[in-house]
């Protein structure tokens, strides 16, 4: 009925006002780049987690090895031990994200953010975000309404009104910039819930990406780290939920069930994990259109 869709999760552009007519070019796609983390970061966690157990208190962190920070790490995720995890910050930029999604993202409060400004920058072409799954025709649409805005801001900025109140009526999609810097414990939360099918495309691309570059950091660290059904072995979203997990435990106690199914980022593909818009739309049909 809706014909060919918007499917590509990056789609971009930069709408440019020219005179009287606003040219709407390719943008690029969501940049993600973890800029710090601590390198030795599974070695402080198993240093940590070892000062609790009289007799395996390692004098310096030079004395923890590879195969005594696995076992300790593998420990504490088996065990929840989460607070251990909190030693340590892992910070991201990430660009070309809509103010929709940054505004979805500072609700995750046990973090550090630094945001683009929009009371300082002033705009005179400007990115916005196309959400995945829109018709031709509704994409047409979301657009023009785009442009719309984008004339209204500048037409108020060409009548000397100020940049920072202009600015209110720039759309949601709008891209912008953030800094965010989160540790461990603070990111399995992150991704536990943004990893979820029920999130809106956008961030669950970003979860995705940022768990990417988790695991290529600390793979030992992030080893359980996904949407916490595969965690769980269950989905507790009950109505809301995508059907790629049962709603009950899989007959094992949860931690052995994710003890025995490791997360593994091409696995989520296969178990379910929608990145493509068909899937996406019918998902949110499912659970109601119940998205933030
Ligand atoms: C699919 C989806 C839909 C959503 N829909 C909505 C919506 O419709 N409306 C809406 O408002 N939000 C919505 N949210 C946001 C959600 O309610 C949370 O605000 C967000 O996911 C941050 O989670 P968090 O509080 O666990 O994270 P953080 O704020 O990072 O907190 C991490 C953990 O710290 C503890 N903690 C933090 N602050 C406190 C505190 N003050 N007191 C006690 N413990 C604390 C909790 O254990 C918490 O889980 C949605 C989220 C998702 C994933």
């Amino acid at each position: 009925m809706h014909g060919k869709r918007v499917t590509d999760p990056q789609l971009r552009v930069w709408l440019a006002v020219k005179a009287d007519k606003v040219e709407v070019v390719p943008a690029p796609g969501i940049d993600v780049q973890l800029i710090a983390y601590p390198q030795d970061i599974e070695k402080i966690i198993a240093f940590a987690a070892g000062a609790t157990v009289k007799g395996h208190m390692a004098g310096k962190l030079s004395d923890i090895t590879k195969e005594y920070s696995d076992k300790f790490i593998s420990k504490i995720l088996a065990a929840d031990h989460g607070s251990v995890l909190e030693h340590g910050l892992f910070t991201f930029d990430l660009r070309n994200v809509s103010r929709a999604l940054t505004h979805q993202l500072v609700r995750h409060r046990m973090a550090s953010y630094t945001s683009e400004s929009q009371h300082y920058i002033k705009y005179d072409r400007l990115m916005v975000v196309v959400p995945m799954g829109l018709s031709v025709l509704q994409s047409r649409d979301f657009l023009q309404s785009c442009i719309n805005a984008f004339k209204a801001y500048r037409a108020l900025i060409d009548q000397g009104y100020p940049s920072f109140e202009a600015r209110a009526v720039l759309p949601n999609a709008t891209a912008c910039r953030i800094v965010v810097s989160m540790n461990a414990r603070s990111l399995y939360n992150f991704f536990d819930l943004r990893c979820c099918n029920r999130n809106t495309w956008e961030i669950k691309v970003l979860a995705y990406r940022m768990l990417e570059e988790c695991a290529g950091a600390a793979p030992m660290l992030f080893s359980l780290a996904g949407p916490r059904c595969m965690r769980l072995g269950f989905c507790p979203e009950g109505k809301l939920s995508c059907g790629a997990v049962p709603a009950k435990a899989m007959g094992k106690p949860v931690l052995t069930w994710a003890m025995d199914n490791p997360p593994d980022l091409k696995s989520y593909v296969r178990k379910g994990v929608f990145f493509d818009a068909e899937s996406h739309i019918a998902c949110i049909k499912r659970n109601g259109g119940n998205q933030e």
